[in-house]
């Protein structure tokens, strides 16, 4: 630890760190210390995740604009960034590593789970290159509205700890409020991290890296018979298993390159994301994916092909003879497809109440999305609707309004009705069911919109507030919150999303 850093730490509160990352080699990560801020401001603690971490909230609390800005670095912090290189839009970079977050430490939470906490915009770091290590507010907000809207889903992503304004303008297209969020991850190794070893043909550091996240997040395959075969088919599944949630839910990353793909099966760096209001496989929001790369429906093959980048690097740890290696590496990226198929199905399946199994149940899920798609509804409030007419028939018109063709709807759900009378739960249980898989609210853009404008612009975190409350319990139907429910009027509808860099 520098000088600068220990004169910083009396005025932290504590936090029980317990370093694992910065055990490793030393080329994995390079030192590097928040940039004090001129003036920051707490505009958000979130007391239940700092007291699952095991930290003291209360302390956290009074102290928050100093630690969560990084101004002052609480005992114990060994802040870092971490190398790692990464394709983006299909172009490898041999080089990225945090330029613009610093990872202060970890802490074994109340589960005893290890967990990251990192400042992301707390400045520039041995990885910056020409950025300036800043965040704007805007895109902090963003992630910390949709971080804690995909935990109450129930969607594996990093979580959002706290989000301060700094004080200070960053520079963009024009001149912004500087944010930094404080970040929780199980980790933020990426399959990035890999392609950074072996890029530099760092077998040893490979190996290294590989039970470093055999440890953490994948106990017990250590004792397998091929531990890094086990781990690449077992990040396979995770990723699969993620991608399916994401496509059930609605959820489109916008930026999936291999950088932002972590090892662990959390979302992370969800910059440009966005949830879809009208279904449309074809769909991209994010400003820079100017070729599609990232739409909606083309996460599952793209998910595919970062596993295949991740199967790449593992080569000379999964069997000495390079041909065989590579065959087991084929193998095990031929299974995604079905895996992804299975975890997507039921996922789908569940959506619109089915869970015993028949031959046209495929079929079935793909009718309802054909007939979404011509009609071009909702995707979150055609299958909340989908609710309420699974408790009978005079419960349809809600859902058929959503159609502009009914007879589409109308064919659809007597086809449903024959299937759905097959199951073994009464009308109501079904119903209920599908109530706790299909959200009420999500976080719309529009809604995230609206709130980083009035940050933004007025400095009223108001929005910001109301919209954390309505996302808090997707699946109720909450007097009062009725409203987050409706997409947007053609005038507030959101079509392009920035990450904000
Ligand atoms: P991202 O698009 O956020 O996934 O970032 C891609 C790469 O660019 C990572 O290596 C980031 O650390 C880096 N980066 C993004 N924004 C900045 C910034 N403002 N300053 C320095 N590095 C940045
Ligand atoms: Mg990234």
């Amino acid at each position: 630890m520098t000088s600068s850093v220990r004169e910083k730490t009396a005025a932290a509160a504590p936090i029980p760190f317990d370093n694992s990352y910065a055990r490793l080699p030393q080329h994995f990560h390079a030192a590097a210390v928040p940039t004090p801020v001129s003036e920051p401001w707490l505009i958000k603690f979130n007391r239940p995740l700092a007291i699952e971490l095991g930290l003291d909230a209360d302390a956290l609390e009074r102290e928050g604009a100093a630690i969560f800005s990084g101004n002052a670095i609480p005992a114990g912090a060994e802040p870092l960034g971490m190398a790692y290189a990464g394709h983006q839009f299909g172009q490898f970079v041999p080089l990225l590593g945090d330029g613009r977050a610093i990872l202060i430490g970890e802490v074994i939470d109340i589960h005893g789970r290890r967990r990251d906490i990192q400042l992301k915009g707390a400045g520039k770091t041995p990885y910056s290159r020409r950025g300036d290590g800043r965040a704007a507010l805007g895109p902090v907000l963003r992630e910390y509205i949709v971080s804690e809207a995909m935990f109450a889903l129930g969607i594996p992503a990093t979580r959002a700890l706290a989000a301060v304004v700094t004080g200070e303008p960053v520079y963009r297209e024009r001149v912004l409020p500087g944010g930094v969020i404080t970040r929780v991850a199980a980790s933020h190794i990426r399959v990035g991290t890999f392609q950074f070893l072996a890029a530099r043909g760092d077998t040893e550091g490979l190996k290294v890296l590989s039970d470093h996240v055999i440890a953490r997040h994948y106990p017990g395959i250590e004792t397998q018979e091929r531990p890094y075969l086990t781990l690449l088919q077992a990040v396979i599944e995770r990723q699969a298993s993620l991608i399916a949630r994401w496509l059930c839910a609605g959820f489109i990353h916008g930026v999936m390159n291999t950088d932002n793909c972590a090892i662990s099966g959390e979302t992370i760096d969800f910059g440009p994301c966005a949830f879809l209001d009208a279904y449309d496989p074809a769909k991209v929001f994010s400003s820079i994916d100017r070729g599609g790369r990232y739409a909606y429906g083309r996460q599952p093959a793209i998910g595919q092909w970062n596993m295949a980048r991740l199967a790449e690097t593992l080569l000379p740890l999964l069997d000495p003879e390079p041909s065989e290696a590579v065959n087991l590496a084929n193998d095990a990226i031929g299974n995604y497809g079905a895996l992804f198929q299975t975890h997507w199905l039921t996922g789908m399946k569940a959506k619109i109440g089915l869970h015993t199994e028949e031959d046209g149940d495929l079929d079935l899920v793909q009718g309802l999305l054909s007939a979404m798609h011509r009609n071009e509804t909702d995707f979150t409030l055609t299958f909340r609707k989908l609710c309420d007419a699974a408790e009978g028939s005079a419960k349809d018109g809600p859902l058929r309004d959503l159609f502009a063709g009914t007879a589409d709807i109308d064919a659809w759900l007597a086809a449903w009705r024959e299937r759905t009378g097959r199951e073994p739960l009464s009308d109501a249980q079904t119903a209920a069911v599908m109530r706790a898989v299909n959200p009420a609210i999500i976080p719309r853009n529009h809604r995230i919109e609206q709130a980083i404008r009035a940050a933004e612009d007025d400095g009223d975190f108001s929005l910001f507030e109301a919209l954390n409350d309505a996302l808090a319990r997707p699946y109720e139907d909450r007097p009062g919150f009725a409203a987050y429910a409706a997409p947007p009027a053609p005038s507030e509808e959101v079509l392009k999303t920035f990450c904000g860099t």
